[in-house]
């Protein structure tokens, strides 16, 4: 029936699509993805046809009410081009305006590289926060880290491969004594994950430097600095220091 499905689809390994992926990709009357080409591929490998209609959240507001509109009569499914849609990728203002006016949205779970990642890092799982990119530029970066020092979880990025030793840098000047684990081509033929201190990383990672796709992870604060106390009195001292 009409409405949005938001599909997940493999982050990798393609036999990690689901059977109710397929089915809908099947029966929509229209898939919304970022790249046609990238969508067309995995349509291509699943022996489907469809229709694709390119769509990012920052498409003019024209392209999205065209898209509203098809979705208010008929059932158009939502793919990115690896992953869970909206999980650092489009599809939130879409599913805002759905809710909104009314239009259904369907979920069809399935791989995100933020929860492999976590569930192979062997840091604590119980709670986790998930901050998506951390910025590119060294200062603002520091700051987004020092915003995270205070929270008492299992920090988890997404990250790219020639910015990973200048965020395990970082990593080490901002939030010193923490566990990090670094986790590569998830669900491909080269998986791998690494633990250890930034700096042992880094040394790894200079010496063998990283392809592919990357979720990195901070372990929380030690028991010792969690306090909440400790973990302000840390944050201030921080946030002064990277004062202009
Ligand atoms: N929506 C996707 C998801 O649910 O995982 C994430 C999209 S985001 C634009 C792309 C980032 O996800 C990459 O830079 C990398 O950090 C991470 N990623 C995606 N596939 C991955 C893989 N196979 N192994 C490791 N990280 C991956």
């Amino acid at each position: 029936s009409s409405g949005l499905y938001i599909v997940a689809t493999p982050i990798g390994n393609l036999r990690d699509i689901t059977l109710r992926a397929i089915e809908t990709l099947r029966d929509v009357a229209a898939v919304a993805c970022e790249d046609t080409r990238v969508t067309g591929r995995l349509l291509q490998h699943l022996d489907i046809k469809q229709r694709m209609i390119r769509y990012d959240d920052h498409a003019d507001e024209r392209a999205r009410e065209g898209l509203l509109a098809l979705m208010a009569d008929q059932p158009v499914a939502l793919v990115s081009d690896a992953g869970t849609p909206l999980v650092s990728d489009p599809g939130y203002r879409l599913v805002r305006e759905c809710r909104e006016r009314g239009i259904p949205v369907t979920s069809i779970p399935g791989p995100s590289a933020a929860i492999v990642g976590i569930t192979l890092s062997g840091l604590p799982s119980d709670k986790f926060l998930f901050a998506g990119f951390l910025p590119s530029k060294e200062k603002a970066r520091e700051h987004a880290l020092a915003e995270l020092a205070v929270v008492p979880s299992t920090l988890v990025f997404y990250e790219t491969a020639p910015r990973l030793t200048d965020a395990l840098a970082a990593i080490a000047k901002v939030l010193p004594g923490r566990e990090v684990a670094v986790a590569r081509e998830l669900t491909k033929m080269f998986e791998e994950c690494r633990s250890g201190t930034p700096d042992e990383l880094i040394d790894h990672y200079t010496a063998n430097p990283p392809r592919g796709e990357i979720v990195l992870m901070v372990g929380p604060a030690a028991a010792e600095a969690a306090s909440m106390e400790d973990a302000e009195k840390l944050l201030r001292e921080q946030l002064r220091e990277l004062k202009p």
